[in-house]
């Protein structure tokens, strides 16, 4: 009978090397073949621990014409491991293409558990995580970034998000105004030297890092709807419409129609605060 080849979907570290589990070490080492996101970076665990197996990349951007070839020499009996840069494969990474290919030719699929950063980051959030919602990264443009926040306005889990350092006060201040001044976890360079938590209310997080841009990598945990409610709803709408009279010149009609469109509040309760502003002499 023929060798039947399998696809192992390896967890790798998040950072600090040495959390790799013994049997992904193993499997690494014994496997025909791995494909893995950056060949380079993979090459720097693959030494640490001495493993010499083969290496061809597969990501993104050659994922549709590579997964192919890998699954010739899967349907041939080869056992292949699937490695991203850092952590879980497939979790806001490539994978995705390669395993279900493999689900579709019946060719098994075995993970290798470890480190993923929405789990690390969540376990020590100190905000609920019996249940917990993960969005993976946020937007980037403004206006898809505002609209995807306050179709989350319901959510009641704790949520999960991963964030360039260059775009985070700019989602800290999209997430106040669209959100409320929830709580908020913010956890940079987990498992590495420069390992960080911030925990507070968004305004005091903004308050801390003020023009601060962070670096490393970053994942915020927000509290959800029913576990902190906004404590002042018609003050966090007031200095939504302020903001956006003064930064963007909109007239009252285009604010309160920005507003409802990014949010569930009622356009009437809108006009009246926005004309509550605007008779507000401004100081
Ligand atoms: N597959 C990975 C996982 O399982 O966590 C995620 C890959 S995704 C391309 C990379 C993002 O994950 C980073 O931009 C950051 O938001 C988050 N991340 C990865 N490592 C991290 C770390 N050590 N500390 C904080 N966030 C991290």
């Amino acid at each position: 009978m023929s060798k039947q080849g399998k696809l192992y979907v390896v967890a790798t570290p998040i950072g600090n090397l040495e959390d790799i589990t013994l049997r992904a070490i193993r499997i690494l080492a014994e496997v025909d073949l791995i494909a893995a996101e950056d060949t380079r970076r993979t090459k720097i665990l693959l030494d640490r621990y001495g493993i010499t197996t083969a290496a061809t990349s597969l990501y993104d951007h050659n994922e549709a014409g590579k997964t192919p070839r890998i699954i010739e020499r899967l349907t041939e009996g080869a056992a292949v491991a699937y490695v991203s840069d850092a952590g879980t494969p497939g979790i806001s990474d490539p994978g995705y293409l390669l395993i279900t290919e493999s689900i579709a030719r019946e060719i098994p699929v075995i993970p290798i558990p470890g480190p993923s950063a929405v789990v690390t980051a969540l376990c020590v959030s100190g905000l609920p995580m019996d249940r917990f919602a993960f969005y993976g990264f946020i937007p980037t443009r403004r206006g898809r970034r505002r609209t995807f926040l306050a179709c989350l306005s319901k959510e009641r889990k704790s949520m999960v998000f991963y964030e360039s350092p260059r775009r985070l006060n700019e989602t800290l201040q999209d997430m106040e105004d669209i959100l409320g001044d929830r709580k908020i976890v913010l956890a940079r360079e987990l498992t590495k030297i420069h390992e960080e938590m911030l925990r507070g209310r968004l305004s005091e997080i903004r308050g801390a890092l003020g023009e601060k841009t962070l670096k490393g990598e970053i994942c915020l945990i927000l509290a959800g709807a029913g576990e902190d409610p906004p404590p002042q709803s018609d003050e966090i709408i007031d200095n939504l419409i302020g903001r956006l009279a003064a930064d963007e010149n909109l007239s009252t009609k285009d604010i309160v129609e920005r507003i409802a469109s990014e949010s569930n509040i009622p356009k009437k309760k809108l006009y009246e605060r926005a004309l509550n502003v605007r008779r507000k002499p401004s100081k």
